[in-house]
């Protein structure tokens, strides 16, 4: 039975993952997002328990996708995706913390970017055809796509980043690969970076280069994401499953900012895994956690500056297909012509805002008392396990999700814990390797020249 996708807007018809995957948006500018979810039992779910990450990758996988690709190449391709530790830390009592941030550029990114670049490649492969993937970066998801995308065969990526505005480290995350990555420094700001992207996509002159986006709206993003949580549930459930075969379903705190992860995690629910709560804890742009508890939207315009800059977010593109699972239509804009089934929405979800206060103290106190350290956004995460506490009563076990390595705050855990964080490996080789990019004027016309001279 294949999954198909249908688009959140309604007015395009049903397509199936490949299509979905290459074309990113749906003609009627919704997004496509899962029609029918197939179902895993319990015992399915549990009998996973001995498998390592990249298998538990392909069974779930393999039941969303498994009819688009040989079941070889699926494996290869979370084997290669998943190349690295998702451990799941015990803090205290009933809180773990899970690490999603061991990937090549320190952020849970990478397991979405990695998995879409490879599907990306075998379809390509498959039906014909070579992509260059154009993006538009402020700082962190530049290199997640860069670094997701290299040496992979048949797509070349191109980022563009305001020179002045991206740290040493972002700046090297993307400038040090090399291959079929380019960089490119603008002498102006991201919104320019983003013009000039937009300008390029509308170009007919460049429409023979096959130009591509790897932004979060794509579903190839969301799929991956749904892993982690069916890992999350194996290894609090562990010795539970392995001594009695029973379980307890988790409560789960997701940093969110586009709600493209939490939308991940809808997904293992739709497919049976047993979550008892998700948290959806946002900072400063509190757009969210205000529609579920009045029922009415509206985004938050200017997005708010936070800690958690990564979650600066004031109209979640992912919302739409959050409305869409909860029987409601929202278009691109945030307006919304069906409501939702709220009650079933709060039944499902939790949501809070967490402020820069709070983010401040919560990084302190789990360092003080548990001598752990967590960055502002899994900070954020984790005080949303507090407010739920704190409001329902209720118990665990709960997990809250790392979504950076704290080494990539280093001034404000300095500041805040008094230590430096360790710098990852990965990170730290980075720093060495010789840099390469061009730079290019913010006009467009230097960009299309470049473009037309490199690529076609
Ligand atoms: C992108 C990002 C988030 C937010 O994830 P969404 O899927 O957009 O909700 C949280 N933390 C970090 C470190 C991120 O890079």
């Amino acid at each position: 039975m294949a999954l198909q996708f249908h688009s959140t807007n309604h007015d395009s018809r049903k397509v199936e993952f490949s299509e979905a995957l290459l074309k990113g948006l749906a003609p009627d500018k919704g997004l496509f997002t899962p029609d029918k979810y197939p179902r895993m039992s319990i015992e399915e779910i549990r009998d996973m328990v001995s498998l390592d990450y990249p298998e538990v990758g392909f069974t779930v996988l393999s039941r969303l996708i498994g009819d688009q690709l040989p079941p070889r190449t699926l494996r290869t391709i979370t084997r290669d995706a998943y190349n690295f530790p998702v451990p799941l830390d015990f803090v205290v009592e009933d809180r773990h913390v899970l690490r999603l941030d061991k990937g090549p550029t320190a952020s849970f990114k990478d397991f979405a970017a990695r998995t879409m670049a490879r599907l990306m490649q075998y379809f390509l492969q498959e039906k014909g055809g070579e992509l260059l993937i154009l993006t538009a970066t402020s700082g962190d998801t530049g290199g997640a796509v860069a670094s997701a995308f290299h040496g992979v065969d048949r797509i070349k990526v191109t980022v563009l980043f305001p020179e002045n505005e991206v740290s040493d480290r972002q700046r090297k995350q993307m400038t040090t690969l090399g291959g079929n990555v380019t960089a490119i420094a603008i002498d102006g700001k991201f919104d320019d970076c983003q013009a000039l992207v937009k300008q390029a996509f509308a170009d007919p002159d460049l429409a023979g280069l096959s130009l591509s986006s790897a932004n979060s709206i794509n579903v190839g993003r969301l799929l991956p994401q749904s892993v982690y949580y069916f890992w999350a549930f194996l290894r609090v459930n562990e010795n539970r499953i392995q001594a009695s075969n029973e379980h307890e379903p988790l409560v789960i705190s997701v940093p969110s900012g586009n709600f493209g992860n939490l939308m991940g995690g809808l997904i293992a629910k739709q497919l049976g895994l047993p979550v008892r709560k998700f948290i959806a804890a946002v900072n400063a742009n509190d757009e969210f956690p205000v529609f579920l508890n009045t029922g009415r939207y509206q985004k938050v315009e200017p997005s708010r500056k936070a800690l958690s800059n990564a979650m600066n977010v004031g109209h979640p593109s992912n919302l739409a297909r959050i409305v869409d699972l909860y029987g409601g239509i929202m278009d691109h804009e945030g307006k919304v012509s069906k409501q939702p089934d709220m009650e079933m929405m709060r039944s499902d979800l939790y949501s809070v805002s967490i402020d820069d206060e709070t983010t401040r103290k919560v990084i302190h106190r789990v360092n003080q008392e548990h001598g752990y350290i967590l960055e502002p956004h899994g900070a954020v995460g984790w005080a949303g396990i507090d407010s739920f506490v704190q409001e329902t009563g209720n118990s665990g076990p709960f997990v809250s999700f790392e979504t950076a390595d704290p080494a990539k705050f280093p001034i404000l855990i300095r500041e805040i814990v008094g230590i430096n964080p360790d710098m990852p490996r990965i990170l730290r080789e980075m720093q060495d390797k010789p840099e390469q990019f061009e730079r290019i004027p913010r006009e467009y016309a230097s960009f299309k020249q470049f473009l037309l001279k490199k690529f076609s």
